[in-house]
């Protein structure tokens, strides 16, 4: 497969990179230092370079930016690996050429795909190197710009083949005129011209590359040196200014430096953005992490916060029994031994001292009950609704032949759930159907669909009736604890029986929710979802 150099200090580390490597088919060279590195990277081109950052004589990246900066070795790919989780390392890394940067933790997987990855590209580069020719200056676009038709021809015919690729322009307006169409890198300019002189053109080029953030270089020649020429040359913006009595030779090497240190901006530049890339798309994944952690702790602390909640109603429920069961039995005593010595009116308070003390052991029993549902630590069963509501009818029994109500049910499936608390929820469904019953005869209908599986796919459940209805502005309020909407004597009940209801359903991960109007019936409709993830 591939050669790879290895160059890391610490040799358990060196021996499980090459065991991994070279189980990948790769061979390996193991050095230690960056001195060692750099002689490998010279004698034998390895593929692929593997990169200790903290090495015990010097810094990884040192070798990273010298390989970099040599053209013949800048191809191969580096991998710089560290133990640090630093940002700044990961940038310095990246900002002095590294393909990539790797955390010391990653798995055998990832170095591998990296590895891959970065040797393919690199072959793939070294290959269009080969194909644009010998000079890797090839993609430079120079623009020629001379009033001497000879001396055009004959620069142009020596500087296309150094490698470059070459336009040619006789004035000043013309060559201005080619830049709608192509970016040209480097524009080589006589400086006496008839229609537009050198120095001007080079003002014109220079404004127009600041105009378009283009990298450009402008190189003057002239017929004669001198100081005040040089002067002009660079106050109009060239780069360079080269005498036309100097060989073709000097000329040509002139245009490649200024080629190379282009392509050199030109590679800063570019690394810098993809320093900044990097850095935004770490910034990115930080806030993301800590979005993740706020979300988790948020979720944590409500869980806690609930767990005392409900260990609270649970004490609170619990202990107020005691002193109403003293208050009422008291109470009972007194009237009974004093029966005859108290008025009726006294009479009459007392027993109403009495049922108010009945009461509340009957809301403290219901709150008890609602504290008491609760997650489960079962998982979920198979619970078949169809049974469920067979029970429910079954200890609806009275109510149901007092009525006379009909209650059916058709497509209920079996879902996983809390076998319990669904019995629990079909019984306080169908006791409210029969309870809010209006004049007509009760009828309870249950039937369940299934939402499209893009919706996810839950099972949506009905309990519809023919009863007294609910006024819609009141449909949100009858969840909660203690809401009601009538009084004791017109319907006995505690308030709790639907808040029970969405408690057990949201366990479940479901919702629940009633469509009404007053004196139409209602149809309370609730959401079981399939995945049955533990969490009742
Ligand atoms: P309770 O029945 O003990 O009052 P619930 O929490 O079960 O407590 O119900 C809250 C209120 O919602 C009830 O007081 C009643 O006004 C209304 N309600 C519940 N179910 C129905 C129904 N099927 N038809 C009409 N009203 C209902």
């Amino acid at each position: 497969m591939s050669k790879i150099l290895l160059v890391e200090d610490s040799r358990t580390q060196a021996l499980t990179y090459t065991r991994v490597l070279e189980e990948d088919g790769h061979t390996v060279e193991h050095v230690t230092t960056v001195a060692e590195g750099v002689e490998a990277c010279i004698e034998r081109t390895p593929d692929l370079v593997l990169l200790d950052y903290y090495l015990a004589e010097g810094s990884g990246v040192d070798l990273c930016s010298r390989l970099k900066m040599d053209e013949m070795l800048q191809i191969i790919p580096v991998i710089v690996l560290t133990a640090s989780r630093r940002k700044e390392d990961e940038i310095k890394a990246l900002s002095l050429g590294a393909d990539a940067f790797l955390s010391k933790d990653c798995s055998d997987q990832e170095l591998l795909a990296m590895t891959s990855r970065l040797v393919e590209s690199a072959i793939i580069k070294a290959s269009a190197r080969m194909q644009s020719g010998s000079a890797s200056l090839a993609w430079a676009r120079v623009l020629l710009i001379d009033d001497s038709r000879v001396y055009l021809e004959q620069l142009g015919h020596d500087v296309t083949k150094a490698g470059f690729q070459v336009t040619k322009a006789q004035s000043g307006p013309e060559a201005l005129g080619l830049l709608d169409e192509t970016n040209f890198d480097i524009a080589v300019c006589d400086i006496v011209m008839p229609d537009m002189d050198g120095f001007e053109v080079c003002r014109r080029l220079r404004k127009w590359a600041l105009e378009h953030q283009w990298q450009m270089g402008l190189l003057v020649l002239s017929g004669k040196e001198s100081k005040d020429m040089l002067i002009q040359s660079l106050s109009a913006g060239a780069d360079d200014f080269i005498s036309k009595s100097a060989s073709t030779k000097v000329l040509i090497a002139h245009i490649v430096a200024l080629a190379r240190r282009i392509g050199m901006v030109r590679e800063i530049q570019s690394m810098n953005e993809k320093v900044v890339q990097h850095e935004l798309e770490l910034e990115k994944a930080r806030w993301k992490q800590e979005q993740a952690e706020e979300r988790a702790r948020f979720a944590e602390e409500l869980e806690r916060s609930n767990r005392e909640l409900e260990q609270f109603g649970y004490i609170i429920s619990h202990d107020l029994q005691a002193p109403l069961r003293t208050i009422s039995s008291f109470c009972q005593l007194l009237a009974k031994r004093n029966a005859d010595k108290l008025d009726d009116d006294s009479q009459t308070w007392m027993s109403h001292v009495v049922d108010g003390t009945t009461r509340m052991k009957t809301l403290i029993d219901e709150l008890l009950k609602y504290s008491r549902v609760k997650k489960s630590d079962e998982p979920p069963e198979d619970v078949d609704l169809a049974e469920a509501v067979d029970l429910a009818v079954n200890s609806l029994h009275a109510e149901i032949e007092a009525s006379g109500a009909t209650v059916t049910h058709t497509g209920l499936p079996s879902l996983p759930a809390n076998r319990m608390q669904i019995n629990q929820l079909f019984q306080n469904l169908i006791g409210n159907a029969l309870k809010y019953r209006a004049e007509r005869t009760p009828e309870v209908g249950i039937s369940a669909e299934q939402s499209s599986p893009t919706d996810g796919g839950e099972w949506i459940v009905s309990v519809r009736d023919n009863g007294i209805g609910i006024d819609p502005q009141h449909s949100e309020r009858i969840f909660q604890v203690f809401q009601r909407l009538h009084t004791e004597k017109e319907y006995r009940g505690t308030g709790i029986g639907l808040a029970i209801c969405k408690k057990t359903v949201e366990l479940h991960g479901g919702r629940i929710w009633v469509e009404s109007e007053s004196g139409q019936g209602s149809v309370f409709y609730f959401t079981i979802p399939m995945s049955g993830d533990g969490s009742v």
